[in-house]
């Protein structure tokens, strides 16, 4: 297993590199009060292992030439993974937590896990090789995925929503092909924690709320860390009452949990949208064109379901309180009724002191937050 402990001066130079804050010697050493020839002893220790770099670069036209610090190629990598139900996306990123390159495969996740990962390995290898990177490079890897995890074993533990995959050891998977640590989170987590990278800490508390054929959440706490819980599960939303229909069936088998009566896959099965010839894909597209036709049942159907959104979102700002929400999946994208339904529902029922500085808003297009996610969690473990 690689490692890149560091003691605690490197541990704060690299940080500091990383994230921009110091990229020179002079920089370094003016910001942490050590004496220059204590950090130049550590940086070139430091180069010397590849964990920098240092080249020259020109501060303005007219500046003279000073030396710049960079990571260099020993202080790591991450592989990021988003497993989406018909995609997996994957990122290389290292201890800046920046997306450095992408790739994506198709490939379904009602495949059997071996079969996925061979895909998902075999893109990993091209995008390491497309950056002259090698296996030995990656330190890290962060697996997102849309169902429930058992975070502390990196088991995923959903039958209904992987089917297959249930008690499948994907962390330990992950570890044996790259031979180094990895983390597997829930997506909802992974978005959350992207979201946040994204917009900064002013947002604080922020819940992510992901509307899609299930419906789940991740909250960043005020102090900017993913609240799981004690076991991991904290923020699997979909099986609150809140906004639930006590005569409809949900997939736990239970009844009233909100996630039966107002998910993207509660709407598709009532409007009877699926068949046999029809994959979830597909149900959304005819779903996506019912409402652009201006479908009179698929409209109220929607309607209904943002409504009953808001009241489950109503209740999380009363217990959770954010300053911000950001909502993503699906289900928000259908249609700009579905954002103005949980809104007006959140601001009519939730307590006024909790809405008073609230901010609810639809994530940003073309943001992969949940690789974001992942990869600022690589890029913290490198750092560690
Ligand atoms: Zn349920």
């Amino acid at each position: 297993m690689k490692s890149t402990s560091l003691e605690l001066v490197p541990q704060i130079i690299l940080r500091m590199v990383a994230s921009g804050v110091a990229t020179s010697r002079a920089n370094i050493s003016r910001q942490t009060g050590m004496a220059r020839s204590t950090i130049g002893h550590h940086v070139d220790q430091m180069i010397g292992r590849g964990l920098l770099s240092e080249e020259t670069a020109r501060e303005g036209q007219r500046g003279r030439p000073s030396l710049g610090l960079r990571l260099g190629r020993s202080a790591g990598f991450t592989i990021a993974l988003d497993f989406e139900r018909s995609f997996t996306h994957l990122a290389l990123s290292d201890a800046t937590a920046a997306l450095l390159d992408t790739e994506e495969v198709r490939v379904s996740l009602s495949s059997s896990p071996t079969d996925v990962l061979d895909l998902v390995l075999a893109s990993a290898k091209e995008l390491l090789e497309r950056n002259g990177l090698l296996n030995e490079d990656v330190h890290q890897v962060v697996a997102s995925i849309p169902a429930p995890v058992d975070f502390v074993n990196g088991v995923t533990a959903h039958r209904y929503i992987m089917p297959g995959w249930e008690g499948f050891e994907l962390r330990r998977s992950l570890s044996a092909y790259f031979d180094a640590p990895a983390l597997v989170d829930n997506n909802a987590n992974m978005m959350a924690l992207g979201a946040f990278t994204e917009g900064g800490p002013a947002q604080l508390p922020l819940l992510h709320l992901h509307l899609s054929m299930g419906i789940g959440a991740g909250l960043i706490t005020a102090d900017g860390k993913i609240h799981r819980g004690a076991d991991g599960s904290a923020g699997d939303i979909g099986h609150l009452k809140a906004g639930g229909n006590r005569d409809l069936v949900c997939i736990c088998g239970k009844t009233g949990c909100v996630g039966a009566s107002a998910s993207l896959r509660a709407v598709i099965t009532q409007l009877r949208i699926h068949d046999e010839d029809s994959d979830e894909i597909n149900d959304e597209h005819r779903l996506r064109g019912l409402i652009k036709s201006g479908d009179p049942a698929a409209t109220a159907a929607v309607r209904d379901a943002a409504t009953r959104l808001g009241e489950l979102t109503a209740e999380l700002v009363d217990i959770f309180n954010p300053r911000t929400i950001i909502l993503g999946g699906e289900m928000v994208r259908l249609t700009d009724e579905v954002l103005a339904g949980i809104r007006s529902v959140v601001y009519r029922e939730a307590l006024p002191i909790a809405t008073r500085n609230l901010s609810i808003s639809m994530e940003p297009m073309g943001k992969q937050l949940a690789l974001l996610g992942a990869a600022k969690v690589g890029a913290l473990a490198l750092l560690s």
